[in-house]
């Protein structure tokens, strides 16, 4: 059964590598509604999507041309990219 559930609702690192894509509404067809549905099963996978939503959110205020840099096209991607890249020049 549990196995039978997964199929259908996707697993949580299934549902979190997606999420980002979830965000900008580039998940489509069957992608998209496992992990809705996935999202509704499991608050803990609600709770990531949440937090990634505040740091795109914050992401927005440094300006969303630097973040969306060609090389960068995912914003949590940029995200990552601005979080290991060192502060200061
Ligand atoms: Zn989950």
């Amino acid at each position: 059964m549990d196995f039978v559930l997964r199929l259908w609702t996707g697993t949580c690192e299934h549902t979190r590598d997606r999420l980002s894509a979830h965000l900008e509404g580039a998940l489509r067809g069957r992608e998209a509604k496992r992990v809705l549905r996935h999202l509704a099963r499991c608050p803990h996978c609600r709770e990531a999507l949440r937090s990634l939503a505040r740091t795109v959110d914050g992401l927005g205020s440094l300006g969303r041309a630097d973040a969306l840099s060609p090389a960068q096209p995912s914003v949590a991607g940029a995200v990552v990219d601005r979080i290991h890249r060192p502060a200061g020049p």
